[in-house]
């Protein structure tokens, strides 16, 4: 079992919050990861859902279990980020100790830590709005929607039936559920896909020395917003991690490849996006590209994960997500930053 521990510095609101993801195949395990994602949601994002349904794979009819937490229900937009809390399916032994912690215990546990720490900026700039005090009204109608997608990996060898089974459901469902309650504007009928803004989808990560492409290109200043997040944390020197020499600002290399590198944009690696991307959805995927070496192998486990990496993609998703949803931290946050522990074990 892999447990990805993410743990907050001392001016924490919580001093004992950790995420943790057990990993495994078992049925028990199972439910252990969407209980402890659910339960750790739960208090910060009220809005949790289950969406759980039943599909046929090769080995019969499975059920699963999406889980959505949405901030703001009511408003007109959303921006999602997500990622599979499901482990590999293999039949025998050893592959069936397979874990998965970077596919993707260690995304499942960014996703988490990120909901903590942006909750009370999400909740100081509802209240800004509602004093009247938010200058930026577009902004202001986006919320922040967390998707833990279930059956994402094959249950035998990938196919466009045996993969990816809670996204297809999850698309689906929202392609023909009408919003209900919204503040939009925007004459009905609207369903739940209309409402995304941005899905961006995190794959494959936690190990040392990402590659990160830009897979669209009308999300190429998405991508670029969030290489820029990188850059400024590494020229304030936040990538210093125990070792000061390492990972500093003049001596970092970016996880994220420059656009004018790549020839061609493409959206070629298949993955819980697709369904969305047929909508029409617009799509960041952060996935490693290559993938990594330990890709569906027994070797993806704890030793895979890099801590100062991990460290690394927390400080990245804070600041570009505060930056897409204009909120704002307070000046002791900074500091606080600079307290963040990240670390795994294995039990
Ligand atoms: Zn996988």
């Amino acid at each position: 079992m892999c447990t990805v521990h993410v743990v907050s510095g001392p001016g924490h609101k919580t001093p004992t919050y950790q995420s943790r993801l057990c990993f495994g195949k078992e049925n028990k395990e199972d439910y252990n990861k969407r209980f402890l994602i659910f339960r750790t949601l739960q208090p910060i994002l009220k809005f949790g859902a289950r969406n759980s349904f039943s599909d046929t794979t090769p080995y019969g009819v499975k059920r699963f279990t999406n889980i959505i937490a949405t901030k703001d229900p009511k408003a007109s937009k959303r921006v999602i980020l997500s990622a599979h809390f499901d482990s590999k399916y293999f039949a025998s032994s050893p592959q069936n100790q397979f874990v998965g912690a970077t596919d993707s215990a260690a995304p499942c546990a960014f996703l988490l830590d990120l909901a903590e720490a942006l909750n009370p900026l999400l909740d100081a700039r509802q209240q800004r709005l509602e004093d009247g005090e938010e200058d930026d009204m577009d902004v202001a109608e986006t919320t922040l929607q967390l998707v833990f997608f279930d059956g994402e990996e094959a249950f035998k060898d990938w196919t466009a039936t045996d993969s990816i089974y809670g996204a297809k459901h999850l698309a689906s469902k929202w392609q023909s559920t009408p919003v209900q309650n919204s503040k939009s504007f925007v004459p009905s009928p609207l369903t739940e896909i209309d409402m995304i803004e941005h899905f961006i989808l995190f794959d494959l990560l936690g190990a040392k020395n990402p590659v990160i492409r830009s897979s669209y290109i009308n999300t190429a200043w998405l991508f670029d917003a969030i290489a820029s997040a990188e850059h400024r944390l590494a020229q304030s020197g936040h990538f210093v991690y125990k070792d000061p020499k390492v990972d500093t600002a003049d001596n970092w290399s970016s996880f994220f490849l420059p656009r004018d590198k790549i020839k061609i944009n493409f959206g070629g690696i298949e993955d819980d996006h697709i369904p969305f991307v047929k909508l029409g959805v617009d799509i960041l995927h952060v996935i490693s590209n290559p993938f990594l070496s330990v890709w569906h192998t027994l070797k993806d486990d704890a030793s895979a994960l890099d801590i100062p990496t991990m460290r690394r993609w927390n400080f990245i998703l804070r600041v570009f997500t505060c930056e897409y949803l204009n909120l704002v931290p307070p000046t002791s946050h900074a500091r606080r930053i600079d307290d963040e522990l990240l670390s795994f074990s294995v039990s």
